[in-house]
């Protein structure tokens, strides 16, 4: 059934991949299996799934000693609260989540102090909803010149959560914005930051993400069904 819906997911990443005139090599698919028990992982993993999306520190770091397998990169999607860094720092391939200064701060010193290098995706807020973590469009690169100084840590790229609609091309535009300011930043040459990565889509829009610029979808839902958050 995971294994289906992998293939379903990759199938739909290689038409619109097609569509866009894009190479599918340039996509990654992150599965995003929050809440769901290690089985479901590994169902994913003997499907040939490599890359897992996490947004709890706790859970996340169960996994990772659960499965103890130096070939899976995990990604930390979620907010971070600063006194958990540590937990994940040398464990974790990126975070994909940094919307303050503060939080760059404390992953840099958590990293030096591990001697590790820090993959991190600044996460934008192009909807401009509330209730979402995220810095703002016009916020972005002053961000990035003031993080990217930091030791420890290299910008890899942009993260997006879009908000849900029910017509996923309601998002194209927040898309679009998303890959103009990427190639904006990278313009500036700025040390420290590479902004090969832009990740962005989820189960309802990642096909519309692909065609405007996504190099990783987070998806979830398509892959391992429907979240239940009262057990
Ligand atoms: C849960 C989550 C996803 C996956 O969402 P689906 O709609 O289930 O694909 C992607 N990104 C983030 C940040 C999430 O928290």
């Amino acid at each position: 059934m995971i294994k289906d819906n992998i293939e379903l997911v990759k199938a739909n990443i290689e038409k619109a991949c097609i569509r866009s005139g894009r190479s599918v090599d340039d996509v990654t698919l992150i599965a995003v299996s929050k809440t769901k028990p290690n089985e479901d992982l590994q169902e994913a993993m003997d499907a040939g799934m490599l890359e897992f999306g996490e947004n709890k520190v706790q859970e996340l770091t169960g996994k990772i000693e659960f499965f103890n397998n130096p070939d899976i990169k995990w990604h930390m999607i979620g907010h971070l609260q600063t006194n958990k860094i540590k937990y994940i720092i040398d464990k974790v391939y990126m975070i994909h989540s940094v919307d303050t200064v503060n939080l760059a701060e404390k992953i840099s010193e958590q990293a030096v102090k591990k001697g590790v290098t820090a993959n991190i995706l600044i996460e934008v807020n192009v909807g401009l909803e509330d209730t979402k973590f995220g810095i703002t469009v016009d916020n972005a690169v002053d961000f990035a010149l003031e993080i990217a100084k930091l030791p420890g840590i290299i910008v890899r790229g942009l993260m997006t959560v879009a908000p849900y609609v029910e017509n996923p091309e309601d998002n194209r535009e927040i898309f679009k914005k998303m890959k103009q300011l990427s190639v904006d930043i990278a313009a500036k040459n700025i040390d420290n930051i590479t902004m090969d990565v832009l990740s962005m889509g989820m189960t309802n829009d990642y096909e519309i993400a692909i065609e405007e610029g996504a190099t990783h979808v987070r998806v979830g839902t398509a892959i391992f069904g429907n979240r239940n958050y009262n057990i």
